[in-house]
């Protein structure tokens, strides 16, 4: 089916039965801002930080950081934008910092883990989105926790850092929320602790269904194998955003599964309102949302989950086809 994505950009992602869906994009660099308004995407759910490092030739200090920053949201327009700190290490290596050789770097020093043991390297990212922000909103997501005290500790540097923006007569962001990715399956049983902190929880499904499934992301052989919409992956899901909900705390999706149409399907379904998605991934969801009868599809989940062995997948896509999704 051919269809021009470009005309459909202002019309509402809702869906047929009335229920309004957050079409977000993720970005990295700041060429992408502009398919903000090119793709009618509701703001930056995912501002990968580490893009801006990768592409440099040596650590950007606060000055570089906050200009980058701003002017994020500069071309943003007045649309949220949710910067996540450095997610280094695992698979995105900075060619300034020879580190030493780790066996299993996506579980190794990365991400969070080096922002809490060099924190004058968090400082200075939070204090330079802090001055980016100046009277705006700032949203704010640490990447890979795994335990609430490791939030707990980056929370703390966030709070010093606003401190001293304000000692310093620096103007402070508007609002300030402070969100963490869902990737590392422990945090599956530490959810109350961690949404009686949290503003919003994003889920990182393409770290989340490597630890859930150990089985690496980037290894071609893997590919395939262990499907998002799988039972067990699904409940786990299920159980962030019930969690969400019964905590009153927005719950996202921001790994790939977010912009692949069936899965997004089975998402909203779960209850799913925000998902970030690659900008090519807008139009096609966009016209996912609005061909779609939510009601009608929980419904006819809620049969097939009765069903034993069901596979999930070639039912959503037959769904989709027999209700002209
Ligand atoms: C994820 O893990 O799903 C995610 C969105 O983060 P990244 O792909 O940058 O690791
Ligand atoms: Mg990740």
């Amino acid at each position: 089916r051919q269809v021009s994505y470009a005309a459909n950009r202002d019309l509402p992602a809702i869906t047929k039965d009335g229920v309004e869906i957050q079409l977000m994009m993720n970005a990295g660099l700041l060429i992408d801002v502009p398919q903000l308004s090119a793709t009618g995407a509701a703001g930056i759910g995912l501002y990968r930080t580490e893009v801006t490092f990768m592409v440099a030739h040596s650590f950007p200090d606060v000055a570089r950081q906050r200009d980058v920053y701003a002017r994020v949201l500069d071309g943003a327009e007045g649309k949220p934008v949710v910067f996540r700190t450095l997610d280094i290490g695992s698979d995105k290596v900075l060619p300034y910092w020879q580190r030493d050789a780790e066996e299993n770097p996506a579980m190794g020093w990365r991400a969070l883990r080096i922002s809490l043991d060099r924190p004058a390297m968090l400082r200075q990212q939070l204090r330079a989105m802090i001055l980016a922000a100046s009277g705006r909103a700032l949203n704010v997501m640490f990447p890979m926790v795994a335990l609430v005290d490791e939030f707990d500790a980056a929370k703390e540097i966030l709070d010093l850092e606003l401190q001293r923006a304000e000692e310093k007569g620096s103007v402070l962001p508007e609002t300030v929320r402070v969100g963490a990715m869902f990737e590392v399956p422990a945090l599956y049983w530490q959810m109350d602790e961690m949404f009686a902190r949290v503003d919003f929880l994003s889920v990182g499904s393409n770290d989340l269904a490597q630890f859930v499934f150990a089985a690496d992301r980037g290894n071609a052989q893997l590919q395939g194998r262990y499907d998002p919409l799988s039972p067990a992956f699904q409940r786990l899901i299920r159980g962030i955003i019930d969690a969400g909900s019964a905590h009153g705390k927005p719950v996202s999706v921001c790994g790939e599964m977010a912009g692949d149409p069936l899965d997004a399907m089975a998402l909203m379904a779960m209850g799913l309102k925000t998902l970030s998605m690659a900008p090519p991934a807008i139009g096609p969801l966009r016209a996912m949302v609005r061909s779609l009868d939510l009601g009608q599809l929980q419904a006819y989940m809620a049969a097939l989950g009765a069903q034993r062995g069901a596979d999930m997948r070639s039912s959503l896509r037959a769904f989709a086809r027999d209700h002209g999704v």
